[in-house]
C-alpha cells in the first residue's frame, strides 16, 4: 500500500519509519528541497496548492493523510475527489481556526477558557472589558510553537495588539493559571473503534514543547476520555487526534486539537507496544489497531537548535534518539530523545542525564 502524506517533516519521516515494515511505501509532497522525510519515500516538491503535483500524488498512492493541519481547504477538496483522504476535510477545517475549533468544544459541552472572536482592533477592547485581563490574543489559523500569540496584561499592551499579530482575524481567550498542561492523544478507526495512551504531562519553554511525560494512571485520564472521545465521534474522526488540556482546579479545559501525529505523542516509539505513528497508519489504512499500553516509564525530550553529541546521547542508558536529518538552526525541532525506564525514579535520573546534554549543548 502507498501513502501520500502532505507535508515532509519529521513527523512524515517517522510515520515512514513506522509504516515500512508494514510493507507500506510513501510519497511526500512538501516545497521545501530539503524536506526531511524525503530521504524515506518519493518527494514530490511542489506548493500545496498545485493542482498538477496534488494530482501526481492522488493517481500514485491508495490515499492520501497529513503531517500538519495549516493545509488549505481546497487542497483537501481537490484531492478527495480522486482518492480517499483521512482525517476528514471536515476535521482539518475545524482544526486549524481557532474559532471553530473553541466553538466545538463548547458544542459538545467540554469546559474551554472564555473566546472571542477578534476581527478589529474595537472588537479586542470590548473583549478585554468582557473577558477580562490577563488574556492571550491568538491568531485564528497558522499558530504553532507560540508563535501567533500574545499575552496581555495591561491596557496599554491591548492596545495596537490586533496590529502587532498582522490585523488577521483572531481570538481572544480568558488567560487560565493552570497548574500542569496535559495532552491525550487517541486513535480511531475507521470502523470507530476507539483507543487511547495514557496522559501527557508536557512542559513547554517559550511556546516549545521541551519535555513530555507519559503518566500512569492519571486521575483525570477518565475525564479526557470523555472528552476527546466526543470530538472523535462528532467529526467521525479515523486517524491520530492529538489533544491538548490546561489542568485547573483538578479538572480540564480544553486548548487544541491537532489532527495528526503529535509531538507530546513520540515516546511512544520506545514506550508503547505500538507507536502513535503505527496506529495512524493502521487507522487511516483500514487495518485493525495496535495496543496503546504503555511499556514501563517514558518520557520524550526534544532536542531544538542542535542535536547533542550521538555518542553522549546514547551512552545514556535506555534513551532512543531520534535524529530527524534536518540543518540545525535556533528554535528548530531537529530531533529528539526518548526514554523508557524500569521505575519513576531511574526515569528522573535519566531525564536529567539528557538535560545535562542540552544545557551545555
Ligand atoms: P497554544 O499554541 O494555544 O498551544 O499555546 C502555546 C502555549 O501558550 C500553551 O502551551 C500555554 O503554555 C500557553 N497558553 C496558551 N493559551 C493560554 C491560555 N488561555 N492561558 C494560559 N496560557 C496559555
Amino acid at each position: 500500500m502507498k501513502i501520500g502524506v502532505i507535508g515532509g517533516g519529521q513527523l512524515g519521516r517517522m510515520l515512514a519509519l513506522a509504516g515500512t515494515p508494514l510493507g507500506m511505501s510513501f510519497a511526500f509532497l512538501d516545497p521545501a528541497p530539503d524536506a526531511c522525510a524525503g530521504a524515506l519515500g518519493e518527494h514530490i516538491r511542489a506548493d500545496y496548492g498545485d493542482q498538477d503535483h496534488l494530482r501526481q500524488l492522488a493517481d500514485e498512492v491508495d490515499l492520501v493523510t497529513f503531517e500538519f493541519e495549516s493545509v488549505p481547504a481546497e487542497t483537501v477538496a481537490f484531492l478527495s475527489q480522486f482518492v480517499p483522504v483521512y482525517p476528514s476535510a471536515q476535521a482539518l477545517r475545524i482544526a486549524r481556526d481557532r474559532w471553530f475549533e473553541k466553538s466545538l468544544f463548547k458544542d459538545l459541552g467540554i469546559p474551554t477558557p472564555a473566546f472571542a472572536d477578534i476581527q478589529s482592533q474595537a472588537d479586542l477592547d470590548a473583549a478585554a472589558g468582557t473577558i477580562g485581563l490577563p488574556a492571550v490574543l491568538k491568531t485564528r489559523t497558522l499558530g504553532y510553537d507560540g508563535k501567533g500569540q500574545k499575552v496581555l496584561r495591561t491596557a496599554a499592551d491591548v492596545a495596537g495588539a490586533f496590529a502587532e499579530l498582522g490585523s488577521v482575524p483572531c481570538i481572544l481567550e480568558g488567560f487560565v493559571p493552570f497548574t500542569g498542561e496535559v495532552s491525550l492523544i487517541a486513535v480511531r478507526a475507521r470502523d470507530g473503534e476507539t483507543r487511547f495512551y495514557p496522559l501527557v504531562h508536557n512542559s513547554h519553554d517559550s511556546g516549545i514543547l521541551r519535555l513530555s511525560i507519559a503518566s500512569s494512571d492519571h486521575p483525570l485520564q477518565a475525564l479526557a476520555e470523555d472528552y476527546v472521545g466526543r470530538v472523535l465521534e462528532h467529526l467521525d474522526y479515523v486517524g491520530v487526534m492529538a489533544f491538548e488540556f490546561f489542568e485547573v482546579d483538578g479538572g480540564l479545559k480544553a486548548n487544541e486539537i491537532a489532527p495528526r501525529v503529535h509531538n507530546s505523542g513520540h515516546w511512544t516509539i520506545e514506550g508503547a507496544e505500538c507507536s502513535q505513528f503505527e496506529n495512524h497508519l493502521r487507522a487511516v489504512a483500514g487495518l485493525p489497531l495496535g495496543s496503546t499500553a504503555k511499556l514501563g516509564e517514558s518520557a520524550m525530550l526534544n532536542f531544538i537548535g542542535t542535536v547533542p553529541p550521538v555518542d553522549r546521547v546514547v551512552a545514556i542508558e535506555d534513551c532512543h534518539l531520534h535524529h530527524y536529518g534536518k540543518a540545525f538552526k535556533a528554535g528548530r525541532k531537529v530531533g529528539h530523545a526518548t526514554l523508557r525506564c524500569a521505575d519513576r525514579a531511574t526515569l528522573e535520573e535519566r531525564i536529567a542525564a539528557v538535560e545535562a546534554l542540552i544545557a551545555h549543548d
